[in-house]
């Protein structure tokens, strides 16, 4: 199937803002940078990457006959947050595991900012104490059994919805939209810079862009930038699902090793703990853009956009899309940092 035949079910507001930044851009004195928004796109509950791979994750729940949403992340975890609201949204029930996977001790870490949301929301909430890890979990599937084992029917949404087998979709159909809004603005953006963790946001993208390349001629850099702090992992993971979803929606060849690149230097040593770097790009980009990011993810992949453009790795004439990913909410964990 092409990616356009697949079915999409509407949780966004229609594609993506992209703009200008600036005083960014005069700050760095380098390569042109522009943003496209996934945190301003949804009316769900913040939206975020998440509602976008969901997009194409609902249909086939939809046709499941499923009546509960099970899915899986750490305390602060967004992809819960938005599940939350799919399920909401839809009239289901949702089943949360909420895992320990940062060491965090702000007192407020289990009660604040996503997680909060998600029990707005109507979500069975439940805190685990296992630590980070992208892979599949036993509490989940403990979840799992626990929807059916009380007469419900389960649908499984793996962490960060990466695992899914659809999971690269929303991400691919970004590219085109991408590719869409390029012709309407005037510009091409040779670069992109995206945050990677579960890796399917990452992966659809170079599978999308691969499309796009085949259809046009033009290449483009697609930088993930790591926020996992297990490299490795996340690498395999995003190379495997970016030769996934190329192969769903029928690309006709193998990525090329050069398509898929994932940069590490930003991450610290510990997912969901912010660096120097990350606090400094997010003061950043809110004094001088008025533009929230977060210390787990959007934090660090605007480091690294810093980084690569002042150091010219990105070359001064490149016109740079950084995909804000959404993530604001976890800000409510994390406010010692700006405090004084
Ligand atoms: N940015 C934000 C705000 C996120 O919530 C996530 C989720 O993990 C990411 C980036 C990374 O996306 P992915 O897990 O698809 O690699």
């Amino acid at each position: 199937m092409r990616l356009h035949d697949f079915e999409r079910y509407p949780l966004t507001f229609g594609p993506s803002p992209v703009h200008r930044l600036d005083r960014l851009t005069d700050h760095l004195g380098g390569a042109a940078v522009w943003a496209k928004r996934e945190d301003v796109s949804s009316g769900l509950a913040y939206g975020g990457n998440k509602t976008r791979k969901l997009e194409y994750i609902v249909p086939d729940v939809l046709a499941s006959g499923a009546d509960t949403l099970v899915s899986i992340g750490g305390y602060q975890s967004n992809h819960t947050r938005q599940v939350a609201a799919v399920a909401a949204k839809l009239g289901l029930g949702c089943r949360l595991v909420q895992e320990r996977w940062v060491d965090w001790d702000d007192p407020v870490n289990d009660k604040v900012g996503n997680i909060l949301l998600s029990r707005i929301m109507g979500a069975d909430v439940r805190l685990d104490d296992s630590g980070f890890d992208i892979g599949i979990r036993a509490s989940w599937e403990d979840a799992l059994r626990e929807v059916e084992e009380s007469g419900g029917t389960p649908y499984a949404i793996p962490a960060g919805a990466s695992e899914h087998r659809l999971g690269g979709l929303g991400f691919a159909n970004w590219a085109f939209e991408v590719a869409e809004q390029e012709r309407e603005l005037g510009v091409f953006f040779d670069t992109v810079v995206v945050c990677t963790v579960t890796g399917s946001t990452h992966a659809g993208m170079v599978a999308g862009f691969a499309a796009l390349e085949d259809l046009t001629g033009r290449r483009r850099r697609v930088i993930g930038i790591d926020a996992s702090a297990t490299l490795e992992k996340t690498r395999a993971q995003v190379a495997r699902i970016a030769r996934h979803t190329a192969e769903l929606i029928e690309l006709g060849r193998d990525l090329r090793d050069d398509e898929i690149t994932v940069l590490e230097g930003w991450a610290g040593d510990l997912y969901g703990i912010p660096v120097e770097s990350t606090i400094e790009a997010i003061r950043l980009s809110g004094r001088l853009e008025g533009m929230i990011i977060d210390p787990v993810y959007e934090g660090k992949s605007m480091a690294g956009l810093v980084d690569l453009v002042t150091s010219g790795d990105i070359p001064r004439d490149s016109t740079v899309l950084y995909a804000h990913l959404g993530g604001q909410p976890a800000l409510n964990a994390y406010s010692g940092i700006f405090e004084g």
